[in-house]
Parts: structure tokens; sequence; C-alpha cells
């Protein structure tokens, strides 16, 4: 054998043009990636946050403070990077609130994860302890919560209003806290002694036009259609409505597709025919007793024409999510076969009128007795103005919704994360070795809310955070800041009301994908694909946060 032969050839196992990055290296990028999420929208968190523009490709512009539509803007392309996304997402989907502080808390937690790696603590054992603490915090937020029902219509009030402060609808957040309380019992349903609330069941219309002390609650449905005929009546009072789910045609395929007509009588006798069914049609409503008639689908023009007539209201190609909120407020059947039609499928209004909103007309289902679905149409002076006052009522509903849901609150303003980071900081003593770092390093990282609140205020953090610290030492649980004052407050008897999932899914989800992050070491990503590649360095290129926030 030769001395060549023997030499080792390089193997290669991946294919061309794939970048890997592994041990120390994968973990530090791969921190960073998330921790500048973190750091992005940090600025964003609380009454005193600021807003974020995003320009996205096409020029469009987006104005908020919203955690989550930050991120999801921003079309962040690092891997990590995304999986903080998803952080944002799920507390999203699970709370309706809370994004920003989810994962603020995660950023904070995987920095704290590089000092103790740094201290040649390995990811494995940290990871172990971040479970720990996390399971630890559930117990001792639900230990430190309050109770609240449906009855509690004022803390129900707080709890919306802690969720607009700081927002769009800050002004206006009075009133758009009683329309949400407001709008939540409406929809809410008794399941036992359980309260039962679907978030889908309030509809949030945005409008241009007015101020935004005009947005309204409307008990039932607002629809962004206009009735098929001008000849129609443009109110209806008491209104008794038929929701039907076919075509109110003549479009059978067995009638459409052979027609050989070999004279004009022929012709004349069929066009006869058409009428006399959509006639009909339309008499089969009528003696139903419907004045109001919601299609999902379409109305033949001659089909208007005989409704108009006969004083009925029609609007066509509802939304099918529409015509099923439409039963919820009405108490109607969608009835899909025409000959089935009877007045018990009817549904009931007080009133049914066409409004015009700036150049378009709209359907106001209004006045339903007792609606379980109900819609909140909002006002606003321009188009940014309606789109942050409509995600700053989706938390506020969000918050209160969760807050029935689990039937316990919490007090905000940096006050619940102070003792939770207390109580952590406790049980870490009864630990040893490197999970007690651990735990204490979780502890640690639940500070970075209050002391975010009192950055994005202005205030000097340390100050804040010390007085905090011996006001809670002294057992004043809901000690919290007031980034007004920038003194220590009472965040209870200041009604700073959150609902306790609010907290206790943030610490959770943000503790998972911390771990998940931790525990990888060895990222391989594949050669040609131009997204979700990982360039040398990890944030580069394509892998920056978002093309358009780098013009600033
Ligand atoms: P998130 O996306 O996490 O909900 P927000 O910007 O809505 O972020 O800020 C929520 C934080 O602001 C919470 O920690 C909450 O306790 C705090 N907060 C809300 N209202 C007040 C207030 N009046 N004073 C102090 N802190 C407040
Ligand atoms: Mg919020």
């Amino acid at each position: 054998m030769s001395k060549e032969s023997r030499e080792v050839q390089p193997i290669f196992i991946l294919p061309e043009g794939t970048q890997r990055s592994t041990g120390r290296t994968a973990q530090r990028t791969n921190i960073m990636a998330a921790k500048l999420v973190a750091e992005t929208i940090r600025t964003t968190l609380g009454p005193k946050g600021m807003d974020k523009m995003i320009v996205d490709s096409l020029g469009d512009v987006t104005i908020t403070n919203d955690g989550v539509t930050i991120l999801e803007e921003m079309q962040i392309s690092h891997p990590a990077a995304k999986m903080l996304v998803e952080v944002a997402k799920t507390q999203e989907d699970e709370v309706g609130d809370g994004t920003t502080t989810a994962v603020v808390l995660a950023g904070e937690l995987l920095a704290k994860a590089e000092d103790l790696i740094e201290m040649e603590i390995h990811p494995t054992v940290i990871a172990k302890g971040y479970r720990m603490a996390a399971e630890h915090a559930q117990a001792a937020l639900h230990a430190m919560s309050e109770p609240i029902t449906i009855k509690d219509t004022p803390m129900l009030l707080k709890i919306a209003t802690t969720a607009m402060t700081g927002k769009g609808a800050e002004a206006s957040k009075e009133k758009l806290a009683d329309l949400t309380v407001k709008a939540i019992k409406s929809v809410s349903e008794l399941e036992g002694d359980r309260v039962v609330i679907d978030r889908e069941n309030i509809k949030i219309e945005k409008k241009v036009g007015g101020t935004v002390e005009d947005t309204e609650l409307v008990k039932g449905i607002v629809l962004d259609k206009e009735k098929v005929h001008p000849g129609m009546p443009r109110h209806i009072q008491n209104a008794k409505i038929a929701l039907i789910d076919s075509a109110l045609e003549i479009k059978n395929t067995e009638i459409d597709a052979k027609i050989q007509i070999t004279d004009p009588s022929q012709l004349q006798s069929f066009l006869d025919m058409e009428e006399k069914m959509l006639k009909g049609m339309v008499d089969r409503i009528e003696k139903s007793g419907a004045n109001v008639v919601f299609c999902q689908k379409g109305i033949d023009d001659l089909a208007q024409h005989f409704l108009a007539k006969r004083g009925i209201y029609a609007a066509r190609r509802i939304k099918k999510s529409d015509m099923e909120k439409l039963a919820l407020a009405t108490g109607a059947q969608i009835v899909t076969k025409l000959d089935d039609l009877a007045s018990k499928d009817l549904g009931h209004a007080g009133l049914v009128e066409e409004v015009k909103m700036g150049d378009e007309d709209m359907t106001f289902v209004r006045e339903c007795k007792n609606p379980k679905s109900v819609t909140v149409l909002i006002k606003g002076g321009t188009e940014h103005v309606v789109d942050e006052v409509k995600r700053a009522m989706e938390d506020a509903i969000g918050d209160v919704a969760a807050a029935l849901k689990v039937g316990k609150v919490v007090a905000g303003a940096g006050a619940t994360e102070m003792e939770l980071s207390r109580s952590l900081r406790k049980f870490s003593d009864s630990l040893s070795g490197r999970e007690q770092l651990a735990v204490r390093a979780f502890a640690d990282a639940m500070e970075t809310i209050p002391r975010t609140l009192a950055e994005n205020a202005g205030l000097d953090p340390i100050d804040v955070l010390t007085e905090l610290k011996s006001a809670h030492d002294k057992d004043k649980k809901w000690a919290g800041i007031n980034v007004f004052t920038g003194k220590v407050m009472d965040a209870w008897k200041e009604g700073v009301i959150e609902p306790l999932n609010i907290k206790t899914q943030a610490v959770t989800s943000s503790a998972e994908v911390a771990t998940m992050i931790l525990r990888i070491d060895d990222v391989i990503a594949g050669g040609s694909g131009e997204k979700g590649g990982m360039p040398p360095g990890g944030m580069g290129g394509h892998g920056g946060m978002g093309g358009g926030m780098g013009d600033f």
C-alpha cells in the first residue's frame, strides 16, 4: 500500500453548500438571534411603551405597539428568532394578550443562560433548572392570584382598561372598556357554573370616519353589504329574518346545460317558466313571514325585483362565518332548501337598516333581544387609528375573556413578576448544586418585566427596582410601578388588573422556547434555500431582522 492511499480523504455527508455550525458557536448565534428579537420589541412594553412603524416591501405602513403584530410584519427568517415569534403567536392564540411580555421573558431567560454557559454550566443542566423553575412558577402564580366572577363588573372594567392603557385606544379607554365588558357579558354562556366565552362571537368591524368616541356596540351584526335592490326599504322595524345558504337563482345544471330552442315561442315559454320559478321562491319567503333575507349565495335580478316589490329587505353573498353569527344573534335557523322555510326558522331583530358609512353602504342588524353574537363597530379618524384601536380592543376582549375562563386575576405593573421572582428565589434556597444557579437565574429573569416598564417610562431602573424589592420584602405582594410618577404603588388598589393566564402562559411558553433553544448544539442549514438559510455568523444577509427595518 502506498502512503497516499492511506491518507484520509475528506468525507462529505451533507450536500454541497450546506452551512453548519456546532457547539458553542451554534448556541451563541441562536441565543443572539433570539435576544435580538426580544430587544426589538421590548421598548413597546407597558403603558409608556413606544410604537413601531413597519414598512413592508409594498410600502404599506403599520404603526403599532402590539408584540405579535410587529413580529409578524417583520418577516423574520432566522430559525431561532422564528421560534420566539412562535411564542408570541401561541400567547396570542391562547390568551389574546401578553405577547410582548412572553417574548421579553424568553429573551431574558436566554441572556441569563448565556451567563451560566460562560460559567461552564452545561446547557442541559440549565434546561433542567429552568423546567423546575417554570413548574414552581405555575404553582406560585396560582397561589398569589385572586378570584373573579362575571358579576364583578368593576373588576372586569379594570381588566379591560389595563389592557388598553398606553395603546392607540388610550384616550377613549373608559368608553371602550365599557363596550368590551358589555360585549363579553352578552355573548357569555353558562355551562354548569362555568362561564364560557367564545371570542369569535364578538365581531369587530372597523370604519374610517368620525372619532374613536363614535365606536359603538351593536347588539347584533354589522355586515359589509348593501341591500341588493334600490327599491327595497332602507329600514325594517321588527325584522323577521330568513337565513338561506343556497342561491336564489335558477342555475341548476339540468336546466342550464341543454336547452335547444327551435322557435321563438319556446324561448318565451322558457323565460316564463324561469320567472314563475323565481316568483315561487319569493312567494315562499313571503309566506314564511320574513321581511328580511340574508343569502349566502347569489340572488337573481328578477328575484331581487320581486323581493323589492313585496317590501322585503335582502342582501346577498354573506360570508359563511357571518351567517353563523347572524344565526346566533337573531336566533334564526340557516335554511338550505327554500321549501323547508317556515316561520319557526326566522330570527328576530328590532331593526335592520342600511347605513351609509363613508362611501360604502352597510347593513346593520340591531336590537337583537338576547344576542349571543355581537359586533363592535370601531370608528376613528384614519386607517392607522382604527387599526390600532382594533388591536387594543382585541387585547381587552382577550384579557376579560381569559380572566373569566380561569376565574383568577393578578395585579400588573410588574407586581406579579416581582412577587414571582421572590418566590422563585426562596424555592432556589431549597435546592443545591448547579440547578440552584439556574433557578436563581430564572428568578432574576422575571425582574426584566418591571425593569423594562421602568426603562420605557424613562425612569431609573435601578432605583425603581430597589424600592420595589424592598416593598415586596415587606410582604406588599401587589407593589408595582406607577409609570407616571415613578413611585411604587399598590397595583391592585390602583386597578391595574390582569388575568392570571396571561402570566402563566407567558412563563410556560418563554421557558419552553428558552430550553428548546438551549438544547440545540448543531445547526445544519440546507444549501440553496433562499429563506431560512443560516448565513455564517447567524444574522447577516437574508437572515437579518427583516429587510425594511434596516432602512430607518
Ligand atoms: P403585552 O404585549 O405583553 O401585553 P403591553 O404593552 O400590553 O404588552 O404591556 C403590558 C404590561 O404593562 C404588563 O406588564 C402590565 O402589567 C403593564 N401595565 C398595564 N397598565 C399599567 C399601568 N397602568 N401601570 C403600570 N403598568 C401597567
Ligand atoms: Mg397587552
